[in-house]
């Protein structure tokens, strides 16, 4: 087996990795910051962090992956006055909907979801172990973290940085000029925002604050790999570097794995441009989730994904062969007794090839694009073999459990029981067409394939309600 190679921000190049703890990975993912839904280019993100940690188990480590939670923040704070409510009450329908997405998308759930309101205290005992190193200054209320009293400010993200001068103070959490900045650890109270009584004064915590407390507490001073998008690499990781390694005095993470944007017209899509699309948004243009999953997961992390309605449609029709395949693969297995000889060697090949693709794929830094390709190689070869009749049902029993042992990785593989709303509807709609048409052989036809994948329907004066069996 090759050696899985990751590209490290921090050195610019790809690594092999190696875990600290030998067979053991700590990781952490920059999560949302709860100010409104989610967007498809934050689920991207979300998305490869948890392709990450999954090919990682793969490969026979042990995971342990935190996602914070963010629900202390300027915008938060901003958007829950405009709306005449407490931040804690804001921030509910935007972390169930956080939720919601990645369930929808199958990705995993972390082993845990830190929000920074409960780790107060903890950003306390950092300032304060950064204020006995020499880092911090006061300032109206307000600790500031001095960027000139570290050294290696500025190593992950390369902005220049002088020792000599006075750095400008910085209050907001997010700035966009690539200079350095004296950054806000903790900020004074200000009316109108929510605050807690503190050993630094009353005030509330800085963004970047927030990582590197969560991180370190549930992971330790010096962990293995950070995640988040490219946007974050400076000014948030870059401080969060800061505060870590200013507080600890040791190496805070080893690998930084950042991912590109998800673009839509050649721009970032963000709240701010206006330019989103939520899941809902996409699920009302009858795409199932997984369209959506697997259309993000077919652009490697570190490339630009241009999102279009193309790219769905082509997903969606790479999905549909993938089904039709395993049911091929399905009806082949049925057709001959279970313990059938290999009729030659023509499926050993190509499993073999098939897997060495995919790991060697995957190996390179997460070359999606490279272990689908390996995928479709696979289904290919396969019905041109099976055209020909020459895989067996043991041919056919291999290739199932290859595609099986991928399976935990990619995901993507349509599941027979799970008939999806969007799909649902769709035969709805389809036999309400076919009736209106009295074209009853097709709707008797849709009503029979609904029941028999569990779904009742009763058909009102209202319209045509359905139900799960
Ligand atoms: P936020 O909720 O804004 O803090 O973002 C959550 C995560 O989504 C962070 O890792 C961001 O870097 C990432 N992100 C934001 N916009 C995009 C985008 N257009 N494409 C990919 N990731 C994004
Ligand atoms: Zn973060």
């Amino acid at each position: 087996m090759s050696d899985l190679k990751l590209f490290n921000t921090l050195t610019r190049e790809k690594e092999t990795f190696l875990p600290l703890r030998p067979g053991e990975v700590r990781m952490y993912s920059c999560g949302p910051t709860v100010y409104s839904y989610p967007h498809i280019g934050n689920l991207r993100t979300f998305l490869w962090s948890d392709l990450l940690r999954r090919y990682l188990e793969y490969r026979g480590l042990r995971v342990t992956q935190v996602m914070n939670i963010t629900d202390v923040e300027d915008k938060i704070i901003r958007d829950a006055n405009k709306a005449g409510q407490d931040i804690g009450t804001y921030v509910v329908p935007f972390i169930e909907a956080f939720f919601d997405g990645l369930k929808k998308l199958r990705v995993r759930p972390a082993d845990h979801y830190p929000r920074a309101t409960e780790y107060i205290p903890q950003m306390i005992e950092l300032v304060k172990q950064l204020e006995t190193r020499g880092h911090t200054y006061t300032a109206d209320g307000s600790t500031y973290f001095r960027v000139s009293t570290l050294p290696g400010y500025g190593k992950l993200s390369r902005v220049e940085i002088d020792t000599t001068s006075d750095y400008s103070r910085i209050e907001s959490d997010e700035y966009e000029k690539e200079s350095a900045r004296d950054f806000v650890l903790w900020k004074a109270k200000k009316e109108n925002e929510p605050s807690w009584d503190t050993p630094l004064g009353e005030g509330r915590p800085g963004w970047h604050l927030e990582c590197s407390a969560m991180s370190m507490k549930l992971l330790g001073e010096t962990f293995d790999i950070h995640t988040g998008a490219v946007d974050l690499i400076f000014p948030h990781h870059e401080n969060e570097i800061a505060q870590s390694e200013g507080a600890s005095g040791k190496p805070f993470v080893r690998y930084w794995v950042h991912g590109e944007h998800l673009n839509i017209d050649a721009q970032k899509m963000s709240k701010s441009l206006g330019n989103i699309y939520t899941l809902r948004e996409i699920e009302e243009m009858k795409f199932d989730p997984l369209v959506l999953r697997y259309a993000l997961l077919s652009v490697p992390h570190r490339t630009k994904l241009n999102f279009t309605n193309a790219s769905l449609d082509d997903a969606k029709n790479a999905v549909a062969r993938i089904e039709s395949f395993l049911l091929r693969l399905e009806d082949t297995i049925a057709s001959a007794p279970k313990d059938a000889a290999h009729a030659d060697d023509a499926g050993d090949a190509m499993i073999g090839k098939f897997l060495t693709d995919f790991q060697e794929s995957m190996d390179d830094d997460l070359n999606t694009a490279g272990a689908l390709g390996a995928l479709f190689t696979l289904i290919r070869d396969a019905n041109t073999a099976l055209d020909a009749g020459k895989l067996s049902a043991g041919d056919a029993n291999g290739i199932k459990a290859a595609l099986m042992k991928i399976d935990p990785v990619l995901d993507i593989f349509p599941r027979r029981d799970e008939v999806l709303d969007s799909e649902v509807e769709q035969m709805i709609e389809a036999r309400n067409a076919a009736r209106k048409s009295r074209d009853f052989k097709e709707s008797d036809r849709l009503r029979d394939a609904l029941i028999a994948r569990g779904i009742l329907l009763e058909d009102t004066p209202g319209g045509t309600r359905w139900r799960r069996r």
